[in-house]
């Protein structure tokens, strides 16, 4: 063999070409290595779910187009007509919304329970439930899912889980080590990590649910493109580097917002005073991620005074990113409740969730301290 390229080569072909009908068949049936058609795999899709599946301590991740591709062939992998879920009630957005109003046209209804609350689950879950849905670290008000505990009762109930861990990374938390079923990533955040690409992946350790999981990609046509993978697998390469230096900055800017003139409350579960602190530290091992909220004073309009005077610090509904961004869960996520429901959650006007990124400590604090009241 000649020497090999060291950077990973990028494949956009849609199709491969065959010698003959025989090795055409032997890809087809797996006797062979090769991909035949990119919808049902291509060698980008391959290589990351190789390394995804690694970082994930699981037997096997697939890449999809986006997280809610991810997410959308869970439910499908799993859940028939006439099907329930049971739901952890913080959940984002859109997550929300294909639960509410997509699932139910195929008659698949959803119950929303306060996951922090065990007894809660257990009793929603006396009801035959096909899938547990519940994020590791929640949107936006990061509440901490105890995933062993709910794996245990998921499984006794008969009832498969499903955790969305997009807010913590398999840096943080290895789902699939903990119990769950399927692991849902969106690699358009943290993984991804640079605001470029759209992908989304699941990962397992069961292999005929692998076999399920693909055919259910390829069908409903969830397939991750080429170009996003390569992107993808060069943003894996600093995902080390990248949440433990956001987690500890995001530390950092917590507890220096805590007490600040203009700050009603910090929300992050590296606070001592965080409902779930101390579930966070025994399940994260001593991290707490890049997301935090915090609510100022004077709500929406103290909200657009503070954005409009950071201007080095993006409004941006994502999160994610090697820069730190700021979004505003009551008109984006949240934009459809009722204000009943968002009291419920917490979801105030003046509530800002912010994603922590990797600048120099110190640039972070002076580009934020520009924006608040002076002390
Ligand atoms: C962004 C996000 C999703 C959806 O992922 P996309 O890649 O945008 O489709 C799902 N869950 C969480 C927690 C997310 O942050």
């Amino acid at each position: 063999m000649p020497p090999q390229p060291l950077a990973r080569p990028l494949h956009p072909s849609s199709v491969y070409r065959f010698a003959d009908l025989d090795e055409l068949d032997r890809v087809s049936d797996g006797v062979e290595p090769g991909f035949v058609y990119a919808r049902d795999g291509h060698p980008n899709a391959a290589w990351l779910g190789e390394k995804l599946a690694r970082l994930e301590g699981a037997a096997w991740a697939i890449p999809c187009g986006s997280g809610m591709a991810a997410l959308s062939a869970a439910i499908l992998t799993y859940v028939t007509a006439g099907g329930r879920i049971v739901a952890a009630d913080q959940l984002y957005g859109r997550t929300a919304k294909l639960l509410r109003n997509e699932l139910p046209r195929l008659g698949i209804t959803t119950t929303f329970v306060d996951a922090a609350d065990l007894d809660a689950v257990r009793e929603a879950l006396r009801a035959p439930t096909q899938v547990l849905l519940v994020e590791t670290i929640s949107n936006p008000l990061c509440r901490v899912a105890d995933l062993s505990a709910l794996a245990d009762i998921a499984h006794a109930a008969g009832a498969k889980l499903v955790v969305d861990n997009t807010f913590a990374t398999p840096i943080l938390c290895r789902p699939a080590e903990l119990g769950a079923v399927l692991v849902m990533e969106s690699l358009t955040k943290m993984i991804g990590g640079h605001s470029d690409l759209l992908l989304g992946s699941l990962a397992g350790n069961d292999p005929e649910l692998r076999q399920a999981v693909a055919a259910s990609v390829s069908s409903w046509g969830f397939s991750a493109p080429p170009f996003d993978c390569w992107l993808c697998e060069r943003g894996l390469a600093t995902l080390d580097l990248r949440v433990r230096t956001a987690s500890a900055n995001a530390l950092r800017i917590a507890e220096w917002l805590q007490g600040r003139p203009g700050v009603r409350r910090v929300v992050y579960p590296g606070l001592a005073r965080h409902p779930d602190h101390a579930l966070a530290d025994r399940q994260f091992g001593g991290s707490f991620g890049h997301m935090l909220c915090f609510e100022l004073d004077g709500g929406r309009e103290a909200v657009n005074r503070f954005v409009r005077g950071v201007p080095e610090i993006p409004l941006s509904p994502s999160l994610g990113d090697t820069g730190t961004t700021l979004s505003h869960p009551d008109s984006t996520s949240h934009r459809y409740e009722s204000a009943a429901a968002k009291t419920v959650l917490g979801i105030t006007p003046g509530l800002l969730r912010m994603s922590v990124g990797i600048e120099p400590f110190d640039r972070l604090c002076e580009a934020l301290a520009v924006g608040l009241p002076v002390e």
